[in-house]
């Protein structure tokens, strides 16, 4: 039992419920060193949501209600961490949530679908019938009315390779990924680098306001919006937070030394 004194307590109990969804058999344990490099870059972006993360959160928001034929994908990570957010969003925004797996078994996608409609999932997509052209076969496998058809895709914590093949079947990629520097976070067409914890609710409280929006207003949010930018800011934040690290560390004139 983790006390909530402790200073980790939100990392830690984070962590328990990816240990759990491997336990339980819905997140593979390949999960649990994707989770330990997201939390490596999280403490680097300092564990909250960045001002330029909210704007990307925002974007992705408009993007998905201006969708149309938007899809959620799911996988093991995602179902163990954020499954009651992920249902509210997929609501908000009437977007099927699409079980796809990279180490993809079909004991673990059924595993994962249980588990969703214990938690009150209706729409959800489970079919591979498809193949994304490009990839090796069963990381290619997705649903023909899912992912195949869909023109924006909202991919929490995707791989590199699966990025780019969705972006070369000219589709509108949304990525969540602490890592700035990823294959993922680099290519896709909206980059959040936020913790998927705080990415979902952000996402649904920006549908939730911009659903009151005419479409010309929408397009209007996501009119200036520039992903390379993004990324910039968030590496900027990460070299703002680890020189104010190492400040703390050295006095002002080994540091001038130095420079
Ligand atoms: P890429 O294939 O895009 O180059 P990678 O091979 O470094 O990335 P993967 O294991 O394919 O990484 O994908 C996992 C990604 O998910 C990592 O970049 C990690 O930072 C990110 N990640 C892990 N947990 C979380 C989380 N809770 N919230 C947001 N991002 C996360
Ligand atoms: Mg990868």
């Amino acid at each position: 039992m983790i006390p909530k004194s402790h200073p980790r307590y939100d990392s830690l109990m984070t962590r328990e419920l990816i240990v759990k969804g491997v336990r339980n058999g819905i997140t593979g344990t390949q999960g649990l060193i994707a989770q330990g490099r997201g939390e490596a870059f999280d403490y680097l972006i300092g564990e909250k949501t960045t001002e330029s993360a909210f704007r990307a959160e925002k974007v992705a928001a408009a993007k998905l209600l201006l969708a149309r034929k938007p899809v959620i994908s799911v996988n093991g990570n995602v179902a163990a961490l954020v499954p009651y957010e992920l249902i509210r969003l997929s609501e908000l925004v009437n977007a099927p949530l699409e079980v796809n797996l990279f180490h993809r078994t079909e004991e673990r996608v059924n595993k994962i679908i249980a588990h969703l409609r214990s938690l009150g999932a209706k729409n959800i997509l489970r079919r591979s019938d498809a193949l994304i052209p490009g990839l090796e076969h069963e990381r290619a496998k997705v649903d023909s009315h899912g992912i195949f058809a869909a023109d924006v895709v909202l991919v929490p914590l995707e791989d590199g390779d699966r990025c780019k093949a969705l972006l070369e079947m000219g589709k509108t990629v949304i990525a969540i990924d602490l890592n700035p520097l990823s294959r993922t976070a680099q290519c896709a067409t909206v980059t959040i680098v936020d913790n998927i914890i705080r990415a979902i609710p952000n996402i649904s409280k920006f549908a939730e306001e911009l659903k009151e929006l005419e479409q010309e207003q929408l397009l209007d949010t996501i009119r200036e919006y520039d992903n390379k930018q993004t990324l910039f800011l968030a590496i900027e934040e990460i070299n703002k937070n680890l020189n104010s690290f190492a400040a703390r560390l050295c006095c002002v004139k080994d540091l001038e030394y130095r420079i």
